[in-house]
């Protein structure tokens, strides 16, 4: 049975575990909360001990044919647009590396001619000497698209929902494929099944109310965890940030809020990742990190060619799907377009000198896979 049938009868019928999840996500005293807190922070020590995973996203292009609302990529925006060669995509990596990352994300819109799966594998495969962990966050693809970049070495699928209320996503998604939401759903399966060993799910907070959103993500979670059960799962909780199209959060959702929910996901799910990226500022990182997060994001750029400015000589506009030469204005800055704005703009070892200040072992490598595949 797939999760969308789960999801459609949530109002009527949650179980066990989604109901007790319900009861952590309600309004809390002081006293409750820091209880929380410090059950949450022991199941963390006790899964995951004082360790803390890194990891940086290198986007690959910013076409897309869709157009998401809250999205910079939207097909729509003016942006100035590039997808990286093989070759770009090696040189920005580089510069990751030689940062210290060995666990990376490639991110991409959806746009199948410019961002083909055998584009994909050959970047994977480009990158897979010098990256323990490659995860990819791209447009929803078949599972036998997935299985050549599988093969090339990626071990990580990121799918988010966005929102898990059908009509608040009909009214969101205005135009391209990502409209079908059953198709975005179904997602993690298909990748399961292609062979990805780390599944990531996550709903992007500001589209609707954020306990409703919630729960739709803890019977997904519970979902997964039972039919993808050789896959790590992880979760993230980005909120909305400023991006061009000037989309702004139609619900809120406090520091405090958010603080909450990762509390009750780690208690509800004590071996569930939880991924906090670079959309929050600084000090909300770092006071969340031992709370029940397990990997973080640093020094994230969300535009092509944002770490070293490959592509830049390529820069152009899409408009109905045609290459358009741009016209710079005096002085204007020759940059790809980027996703959405980051909040927390320290470098990676600004990142790791926090981390390990505050009694953590900020781990660079993916030891599973190095020792799963000795
Ligand atoms: S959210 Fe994804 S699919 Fe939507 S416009 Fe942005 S890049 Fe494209």
């Amino acid at each position: 049975m797939p999760f969308a049938n789960t999801l459609d009868d949530l109002l009527l019928k949650r179980s066990p575990l989604v109901h007790a999840f319900e009861q952590l996500i309600v309004p809390k005293s002081d006293a409750e909360f820091e209880s929380m807190a410090q059950i949450s922070r022991t199941l963390t020590l006790q899964n995951f001990g004082r360790t803390m995973r890194l990891f940086v996203p290198l986007y690959l292009s910013n076409e897309c044919i869709n157009n998401c609302s809250y999205c910079g990529f939207s097909r729509d925006n003016p942006i100035l647009r590039v997808t990286l060669s093989v070759d770009e995509v090696v040189a920005e990596a580089r510069q990751l590396s030689q940062a210290g990352f060995r666990q990376i994300l490639l991110v991409a819109g959806e746009h199948p001619k410019f961002v083909s799966r055998n584009y994909l594998a050959d970047c994977v495969r480009a990158l897979a000497s010098d990256f323990s962990s490659i995860a990819i966050e791209v447009g929803p693809m078949e599972t036998k698209d997935y299985i050549p970049i599988v093969e090339a070495g990626a071990e990580g699928l990121v799918v988010y929902q966005e929102t898990y209320n059908r009509g608040v996503y009909a009214e969101l998604h205005t135009a391209g494929p990502k409209r079908d939401f059953d198709w975005r759903l179904d997602c993690p399966e298909r990748g399961y099944e292609a062979g990805f060993r780390r599944i990531g799910i996550g709903a992007l907070f500001g589209l609707w109310r954020w306990q409703d959103e919630a729960i739709a993500l803890a019977a997904h979670l519970e979902y997964l965890f039972k039919h993808c059960w050789q896959a790590q799962i992880s979760v993230s909780l980005p909120r909305l940030r400023p991006a061009v199209g000037g989309f702004r959060p139609l619900f809120s959702m406090s520091d405090r809020e958010l603080a909450q929910l990762v509390c009750a996901l780690r208690i509800s799910f004590p071996q569930v990742g939880i991924v906090l990226s670079t959309r929050e500022r600084a000090a909300l990182r770092d006071a969340l990190a031992p709370l029940g997060v397990t990997m973080m994001s640093a020094g994230s750029h969300t535009e092509p060619g944002g770490y070293t400015r490959q592509g830049r000589e390529r820069l152009h506009r899409t408009v109905r799907g045609r290459i358009v030469a741009p016209e710079f204005e005096n002085g204007e800055d020759q940059l790809a377009g980027g996703q959405f704005e980051i909040s927390d703009e320290r470098s990676p070892a600004e990142v790791a000198n926090v981390l390990r200040h505050r009694g953590f072992e900020p781990v660079w490598k993916d030891w599973d896979q190095t020792l799963s595949s000795a």
